[in-house]
This record gives C-alpha cells, sequence and structure tokens, in this order.
C-alpha cells in the first residue's frame, strides 16, 4: 500500500486535482443569469450551472454561475451556442455587465 500518484512529464497541477478529487469550489449568489443576463424570477428559474475554471490560476477552483434553461441548454448544445454562453458569462465574471 501507498499514497503515491505517479505523474507523467507534462501533467499540470490541473490534471493531477482532477484526476485524484473534485476541486474546490466557489459559488457566487446572483440574481441574474451569468449568460443572458435577464433576472430570475417565478417564470426564469436556475435551471443549470457553469462549472468552469481558468488554468492561469495559482490555485486551481472551481467557480459556478447560474444559468436560466435556455442558456443552459445552449451550453449542452456544445458548439458554436456553448461558445456564445462561455463568452457571455465571461463577461459576466468580468465585471462588464451589472448585477
Ligand atoms: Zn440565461
Amino acid at each position: 500500500m501507498h499514497n503515491f500518484i505517479q505523474v507523467p512529464e507534462g501533467t499540470t497541477l490541473l490534471d493531477l486535482l482532477g484526476a485524484k478529487r473534485e476541486l474546490p469550489s466557489i459559488g457566487k449568489k446572483s440574481h441574474i443569469c451569468a449568460s443572458c443576463f435577464k433576472p430570475f424570477n417565478a417564470s426564469r428559474r436556475i435551471a443549470g450551472h457553469l462549472r468552469t475554471t481558468s488554468a492561469e490560476l495559482f490555485i486551481p477552483v472551481i467557480f459556478i454561475y447560474p444559468l436560466c434553461r435556455g442558456c443552459a441548454e445552449q451550453l449542452k448544445q456544445g458548439g458554436k451556442k456553448e461558445d456564445a454562453v462561455l463568452a457571455a458569462v465571461e463577461k459576466f465574471i468580468n465585471g462588464e455587465v451589472s448585477q
């Protein structure tokens, strides 16, 4: 028995943490969808979350952002629709959208 993990050359910290266990996550309460920026209310509820991180972080963590149903479905479709959601959430993260 041992607790060593073999680390192939070129392995990043993110690779290692992802393989070993779930990264710590940080969620931010928001009253708007992180992609379309529309407010959540009785008819527009949180339907999913974008879980994301950046390889440039010194300490890797997962950031969790709430999405409405339409944006959560776009994210699942992949391709250009997924890219559009990710670009919009990046604006949200960078504070380019008032929250
Ligand atoms: Zn949305």
